[in-house]
């Protein structure tokens, strides 16, 4: 697992400024006290130990100054600032009894307010910094730079290196428990922050997934980067099958049907809404588990559900060591994932839905009059774009008032399905048929000139008159063809139609070609007849 995230912006550096500002103030306050009372034991004479502190305070307040109109506040300010702070403790320790001075507990407060308040890597430094200074302070008086104070400590027991020694050790052993308290909860917090960053971040991610296999594949996109997992599925459940919608690691057929039966551990967590960890698999319950993850260990199978529907179910091997245990924490993210997946999976399934009834035609199933109209206008930009020919082919079943009349509007409907189900089947993969009105049928033939025109509608017109339908039934074909018949959809319809309304005048079941827009008038129409 990745845990990038620096300590320092855990807790925002302006808040630890103000909380210290109230400490400086503290000091201030103490120190300033201590110059008008304590008398005993001070090495510097109350006015110079009151125009030190006034010196800290002004120190102190210029850098709040340079804080505030300074435009990159500034680690390294934040660090001179405590540095400072060090350095005039140790300096008032000294002027006030040494040793034995009461600002010695200030030291000791102020270790701990930085270990909590900053970092504890910063209280470590700090009493390292401390241990510097209070040895200089030592060794100054040793080397008489200093005049030492145990020449005004007559009296007291131990001597001014023992009770020196001892206060190092001390503040080195409260700053290193408030150190390990705060260690911990700054791991706690910066887990917290990255669990949080990770789950905004697939948020965003699945905000712009275009599909459900987008959304699918995000989540184990995101899945990889926060965790460093490498083999995981998606199985999804639009309907009633579980289908796989995305992989990684593994060789599995999007859009492969998960045939889980009795037993499964896929089935097992999809019925029990509950994550469950699986060791090893049971080729004889799992075979399909097993063929996509080949020698899969410690798998997480998490269920996902949406509005209490059962929508999926996300399978992660999170390690290949056996025996190897995972995290608590890490189920529950990924629970947490899979819970913001499963909405936007339901989500893009509700709007896949609903663009396919927005484009396809609630009787026959194929493409409407509306994506026709966006299909053909798409496709013949295109084939103005690459300079070829595209064909529309337009056709309108024969005698078809007859037939409700005779058989009855089901069986109409019947036989509009029946035709339209054998246009679409028996169009090339990049033709579109659709369903242009009532009982007109419109085709959409890319690439296809006015030579393979004719043939191409013969072949429909064969379809469906051989259609498996109720009652057997013909259609008469009008076909244009771009650019010969014009190079506007209108044109082409235009074309189309007229086509076709001589195919009914010529006695029906027949294909009429357009006649191109540049031909002589007297010019009579090609068709074709069985
Ligand atoms: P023609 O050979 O000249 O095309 O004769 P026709 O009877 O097919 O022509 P007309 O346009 O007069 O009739 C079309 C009929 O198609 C009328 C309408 O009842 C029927 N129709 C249109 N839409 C549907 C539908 O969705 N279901 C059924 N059952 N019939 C429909
Ligand atoms: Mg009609
Ligand atoms: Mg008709």
């Amino acid at each position: 697992m990745t845990e990038k995230r620096a300590t320092v912006d855990l807790v925002p550096l302006g808040d630890r400024v103000r909380q210290l500002r109230l400490f400086r103030l503290g000091i201030v306050v103490v120190v300033g006290l201590l110059a008008l009372v304590d008398r005993d034991g001070r090495m510097v004479s109350g006015l110079a130990l009151f125009a030190a502190t006034g010196g800290y305070l002004a120190a102190s307040l210029l850098a709040e100054g340079l804080w505030r109109i300074g435009r990159s506040r500034s680690l390294v300010l934040f660090g001179v600032m405590l540095m400072t702070d060090a350095l005039f403790l140790s300096w008032a320790t000294y002027a006030t009894g040494g040793s034995v001075s009461p600002v010695r507990y200030l030291i000791i407060a102020h270790l701990v307010t930085v270990s909590l308040l900053a970092s504890f890597r910063t209280g470590l430094k700090l009493a390292l910094w401390y241990t510097l200074l209070v040895l200089v302070v030592y060794y100054a008086q040793q080397a008489e730079i200093l005049q030492p104070v145990g020449a005004a400590l007559r009296g007291l027991p131990g001597n001014e290196y023992r009770r020196t020694a001892l206060f190092i050790v001390a503040f080195w052993l409260i700053t290193g428990a408030t150190s390990a308290f705060s260690a911990v909860n700054e791991r706690e917090l910066r887990r917290r922050r990255f669990d949080l960053e990770a789950l905004a971040e697939l948020g965003a991610d699945l905000e712009g997934a275009a599909d459900s296999f987008d959304v699918a594949d995000t989540l184990l996109h995101r899945l990889a980067e926060t965790f460093g997992f490498e083999r995981m599925l998606l199985l999804g459940a639009p309907e009633d099958d579980l289908v796989l919608f995305a992989r990684r690691g593994s060789e599995q057929g999007i859009g492969s049907v998960c045939p889980a039966g009795v037993g499964s551990a896929i089935v097992e967590a999809w019925a029990s809404r509950d994550t469950l960890l699986v060791s090893e698999l049971d080729p004889e319950t799992d075979p399909w588990l097993v063929a996509a993850l080949p020698d899969a260990r410690n798998l997480i199978l998490t269920p996902l559900s949406a509005e209490s529907r059962a929508v999926g179910v996300l399978v992660i091997e999170h390690s290949l060591r056996r025996g190897s245990r995972i995290e608590r924490r890490v189920v529950s993210m990924v629970e947490r994932f899979a819970s913001h997946a499963s909405l936007a999976l339901r989500n893009a399934w509700l709007l896949e839905q609903v663009q396919k009834m927005a484009t396809t035609d609630g009787l026959t199933g194929i493409a409407n009059r509306r994506s026709f109209d966006i299909g053909l206008e798409r496709e013949l930009s295109r084939a103005f774009r690459n300079d070829s020919p595209l064909t529309v082919v337009l056709l309108d079943l024969d005698h078809f008032k007859q037939l409700n009349d005779t058989y009855g509007h089901q069986v109409g409907d019947e036989v509009l399905r029946m035709v339209g189900g054998a246009l679409s089947e028996h169009c090339r993969d990049f033709d579109m048929a659709a369903r242009y009105g009532g009982e007109e049928f419109a085709v959409i033939m890319p690439g296809c000139d006015e030579a393979e025109s004719v043939e191409a509608a013969e072949r429909l017109r064969r379809v469906v008159a051989q259609a498996d339908s109720p009652v057997a039934v013909t259609a008469s074909f009008g076909v244009a063809t771009y650019p010969g018949n014009g190079s506007t959809v209108d044109d082409l319809i235009k074309a189309a139609d007229d086509a076709l309304y001589q195919s009914k005048r010529a006695g029906r079941d027949r294909v009429t070609v357009a006649r191109p827009v540049d031909a002589d008038v007297a010019e009579p129409l090609t068709q074709s007849k069985r």
